[in-house]
């Protein structure tokens, strides 16, 4: 069985996570596509709302979706959430000959060459880059030529081996971000339309983001 991985903050969750990730698993051509919220974030500011909270969000977000599920080893765990940990650690636990793919939006694979180990990747996994609005391919050295190197002609969804491969992808995606939400909110403006009825009667519930 193949897994695919879509890490991310969700400080909330929004639609556009949900579409991106239900669209992935069709294009991957997989049954189940995981979230991983991270727990503490290394590259960015932390989260607002705290990672059971941002747990619970997500779980609502996704009740309609049988095609994703949450992969909850970042936030259970208290030091710094580095990709290529939970990486080794799954790729301990599934064995060398699983296909497995770490999907990320394009503004994430633009800012690869600042992870931790980042050349290291590929070791464990494919990574699938999509395309967001407002982001490029990146164009500069090293992340460009390392893109080079790896990038795969063939469809990630035709992908045999268990890792190696940069797949870049463009889905139908919806313009939202998450700073957008904590934005308006802060604004006291609303936020139908950009995240599921039930994530928005939570967040007002825990006076998250005000
Ligand atoms: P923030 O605004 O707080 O940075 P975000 O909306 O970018 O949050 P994250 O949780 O940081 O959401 O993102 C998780 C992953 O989802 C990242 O790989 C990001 O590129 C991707 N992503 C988030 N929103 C979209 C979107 N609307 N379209 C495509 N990719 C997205």
């Amino acid at each position: 069985m193949t897994i695919a991985l879509f890490g991310g903050t969700f400080d909330p969750v929004h639609f556009g996570h949900v579409e991106i990730a239900t669209q992935l698993a069709e294009h991957l051509k997989i049954e189940n596509l995981r979230l991983m919220p991270c727990g503490v974030p290394v590259h960015r500011e932390q989260p607002i709302a705290n990672a059971n909270q941002r747990l619970e969000m997500l779980g609502m977000a996704i009740t309609d979706r049988p095609q994703l599920a949450i992969e909850r080893r970042e936030v259970e765990q208290s030091e710094p959430s580095y990709s290529i940990d939970s990486l080794r650690r799954i790729r301990a636990d599934i064995g060398p000959e699983q296909t497995l793919f770490m999907c990320l939006g394009m503004d994430a694979l633009e800012q690869l060459q600042h992870w931790h180990q980042w050349r290291q990747l590929l070791d464990y996994c494919h990574i699938v880059a999509v395309a967001r609005p407002g982001a490029q391919r990146p164009t500069k050295p090293p992340l460009k030529l390392w893109i080079e190197q790896h990038q795969s002609q063939q469809s990630a969804a035709d992908e045999s081996r268990p890792s190696g491969h940069l797949h870049f992808c463009s889905l139908n995606l919806l313009d939202i971000s998450s700073t957008q939400i904590r934005q308006r909110l802060k604004q006291r403006r609303s936020i139908d339309t950009l995240t599921p009825d039930a994530v928005i009667d939570y967040i007002h519930r825990h006076h998250l983001y005000e």
